[in-house]
């Protein structure tokens, strides 16, 4: 990270690149809006900010759908790839790289990748014996494999037991730097102290390629015809190829990573076989890599099985924006497992944007202008300082949803201080105490937008076009009250 300017620093965040099989779902969005309030954060902040994102879309599984659908793996994935930035776009995440990973300008610096980590010396190969679980599509360890008990939580099916002849990732020769680097990125922590668990006899060797006749559908081993690179090389990759390296452009100045946001499930692969990948390429380790949790609709797991899988497009689609954003940076505990239910979602829209926020707004610019206040906003006395501070400590910690909830208490503490000083009693009783009232509650408006900004982007330009000036304009409904 250099500084160009005083103060303005690269920044560079990323978010998990899924796993093209399927459509996407809520729980793809919660990566993108997690990496995008940072993004925002950091932009507000005076950095300079690249995002990317992506498409993983190797591997047996995909092969396998592309089969069934009767067409190629590269259509199956043309064919699905458009509705993932489709998503991205209407959840209006600033992604500025996007990388996927059947692009032959990835797939080839993949293989410079491979021979760079072949020429440090980590690659070697030998027979795996072991376990496997082909939901996953990932070779599990016999310590992690134990930890499971031989059953992958996720896929809810027995590991398999699988021979053959790959190439491997010396990942044990990092384990001193891994534990370090766990110690000191993952978050939340509580995390991180599973990862150490999982390593505590070491970090193990992985598997990096898979025989020819196993996975066709994939970038090949340079210079090997019958081995294809296996998951990590390929995926992981992504980070580092949507900054061009190791192409003579590569824009390093960017790297590392200052926030890599990742699911709670692929951990696991992003804070021990990434941080050795890194290390072998003599690349510097990402700053922070946050862990978020599962989304959960009626407490029950998304499956498409179960026909519960929330489409987040057409939430946007039906209460905006805004309304998607905040509800999962909200309600869903940014480091935990949350749960999604229609229920929750309108309580939440009605309860906390349309009442408390959209009412303070509207009931605000109103008495403004139709008591004429003389503008003396920027130079009152905040009464919210106490939650802007709160609202920074959480920010420091990732904890976006503890964030927001501050900006919520601030929020309510205006309604009730309208309540309680009366304004329109004010104007007709006192009006030097009604226009010094609502100056107050002007200036603590304007503060409670740009807090707001990197997670409700549109709603808090809105605040912004209504109140910032010296006179206020005419208040949008920023939240229209749907039925129940
Ligand atoms: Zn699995």
């Amino acid at each position: 990270m250099r500084c160009d300017k005083i103060g303005v620093m690269k920044k560079y965040i990323t978010t998990a690149i899924p796993y093209l099989n399927a459509r996407p779902h809520i729980g793809h969005a919660m990566d993108y809006l997690l990496a995008d309030v940072w993004a925002r954060h950091e932009t507000i902040g005076g950095h300079e900010v690249r995002m990317s994102a992506g498409a993983d879309e190797h591997g047996t599984k995909v092969e396998q759908k592309a089969r069934e659908a009767g067409v190629s793996p590269q259509q199956f994935v043309d064919d699905l790839a458009p509705t993932f930035r489709v998503m991205i776009a209407k959840l209006n995440v600033g992604v500025t790289d996007y990388v996927r990973t059947s692009d032959p300008e990835h797939a080839r610096r993949c293989q410079e990748i491979w021979r760079r980590l072949d020429a440090a010396g980590v690659i070697y190969k030998s027979k795996y014996q072991g376990w496997y679980c082909s939901g996953c599509e990932s070779f599990v360890t016999e310590t992690e494999a134990r930890a499971m008990d031989y059953q992958c939580p996720d896929h809810q099916k027995p590991l398999e037991k699988v021979s053959e002849e790959n190439y491997y990732l010396r990942v044990s020769k990092f384990t001193d730097q891994i534990r370090e680097f766990v110690r000191t990125a993952v978050v939340p922590e509580f995390r991180g102290r599973e990862i150490l668990e999982l390593i505590k006899d070491g970090a193990q060797d992985v598997s990096i390629s898979r025989p020819l006749e196993k996975l066709a559908w994939g970038v090949p081993v340079p210079d090997d015809d019958a081995q294809v690179m296996y998951v990590w090389v390929d995926a992981l990759s992504n980070y580092i190829t949507a900054l061009s390296y190791p192409d003579d452009d590569f824009a390093a100045d960017f790297w590392p990573a200052h926030v890599q946001v990742v699911g709670k499930d692929i951990l696991r692969f992003h804070a021990i076989i990434w941080p050795a990948m890194l290390l072998a390429l003599g690349l510097k380790l990402p700053r922070t890599l946050l862990a978020h949790g599962f989304i959960n609709v009626d407490n029950t797991k998304m499956s498409k099985s179960l026909g519960n899988v929330v489409d987040p497009i057409e939430l946007v689609e039906q209460y905006g924006v805004d309304a998607v954003r905040y509800f999962f940076l909200r309600h869903i505990p940014t480091f935990e497992d949350g749960d999604y239910t229609t229920e929750k979602f309108i309580a939440a829209y009605n309860g906390e944007l349309a009442n408390d926020l959209g009412n303070l707004v509207s009931r605000l610019a109103n008495m403004i202008d139709k008591y004429d206040v003389p503008s003396a906003w920027r130079d009152s006395q905040s009464r919210i300082a106490a939650e802007v501070a709160e609202f920074h400590k959480f920010m420091k910690k990732f904890e976006y949803h503890r964030a927001l909830e501050t900006i919520w208490t601030a929020v309510q503490s205006c309604n009730r201080y309208i309540d309680e000083t009366k304004p329109w009693a004010l104007a007709k009783t006192d009006s030097a105490e009604m226009a010094q009232v609502l100056n107050v509650l002007w200036g603590d408006i304007m503060i409670i937008q740009a807090l707001l900004t990197p997670f409700l982007p549109d709603a808090a330009a809105k605040i912004r076009a209504v109140f910032d000036g010296d006179t206020v304009q005419p208040a949008p409904i920023l939240f229209p009250k749907v039925d129940i």
